[in-house]
């Protein structure tokens, strides 16, 4: 395969699986809603639970966007240094944003800043967001894709706390995050919560938080401690499905963090909603695949 044909099928196949991301949910999200779904003891709750579940099945039946808001396409790359379209790839993604918009097919997420006009195709400047990780000594690509739609979006936040503000710091700012803003995104939620330096640091490493498929845990103890406990504090809040109430608030809890400066304390939260589109594809440099976060899954 030549390079220009190798570019149109790479394109072909992220346009395929962007789209399928948008109308069905990871296997991870689906098992924890079944478990939170089992856990309801309001009628009212389950019924929640159970319209979600139908809402699911027409979308995969009817091949359609399971909510209607399929979000901002962000990327995030792990590429090998050695995938042999590296250079090609950020326009690869871009022309798949297109095509998926075309065909899957997607609503039109993106407004031009300042101009203030829809672009009509999903792409304008620096969307859809690719974030990259280079991997040395690697030939492959493993690509995270994620739809940021408005309602999920619009809890994040991030802050620099003073130094003395300690951990207590971190639980306070995720409970003031998620009990004032968290019913926008339509619970059960997934937190994301990045502790890093800075605003910037932190607010990334929340965001990765929440592409950790669930039942993960940190790999330090401490946060890993600090996850149970976050998830056990909003569960106590009693959010409910849709935030109309119940014995769960929360999908789970993810911390992701970086060593910091020791004058500082940065914080981020980003959140995900109920259908929590969000897939990942390793693709090798011959573009074979294996799809991870998805069972059985056929493009
Ligand atoms: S928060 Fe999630 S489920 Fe609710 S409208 Fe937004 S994308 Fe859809």
């Amino acid at each position: 395969m030549d390079k220009h044909e190798a570019q149109r099928t790479l394109t072909d196949l992220m346009a395929r699986f962007t789209g399928y991301v948008g109308k069905r949910l990871p296997q991870d999200v689906l098992d924890r809603l079944a478990e939170l779904r089992r856990g309801e003891d309001s009628p009212l709750a389950r019924v929640v639970y159970d319209s979600m579940f139908e809402n699911l099945e027409a979308a995969d039946r009817l091949d359609r966007p399971c909510c209607q808001d399929t979000g901002v396409i962000q990327y995030f790359v792990s590429a090998g240094a050695g995938f042999p379209l590296l250079g090609r790839l950020e326009e690869i993604l871009r022309d798949a944003v297109r095509q998926a918009t075309r065909e899957a097919p997607l609503r039109h997420n993106a407004v031009e800043t300042f101009v203030e006009k829809n672009t009509g195709d999903n792409t304008g400047v620096r969307v859809p967001w690719i974030h990259w990780d280079i991997v040395p000594d690697s030939d492959e690509a493993v690509v995270e894709v994620y739809m940021a739609g408005g309602g999920c979006s619009l809890p994040g936040a991030a802050k620099v706390l003073m130094p003395s503000a300690g951990y207590e710091g971190v639980v306070r700012f995720v409970f003031d995050v998620i009990t004032s803003y968290g019913v926008n995104a339509c619970p059960p939620l997934l937190v994301g919560v990045g502790v890093s330096t800075s605003v910037e640091t932190a607010a990334v490493l929340s965001k990765k938080a929440i592409l950790r498929p669930l039942g993960t845990r940190s790999p330090k103890p401490q946060a890993a401690e600090m996850e149970l406990l976050l998830e056990k504090g909003l569960n106590e809040v009693g959010l409910g499905p849709q935030g109309l109430s119940g014995n769960a608030s929360v999908l789970g809890v993810h911390i992701e963090s970086s060593a910091r400066h020791p004058s500082t304390i940065g914080v981020g939260v980003s959140v995900g909603c109920w259908a929590h589109r969000r897939g990942t594809i390793r693709i090798a440099p011959d573009l074979s695949y294996e799809i991870l976060s998805h069972k059985e899954a056929a493009l």
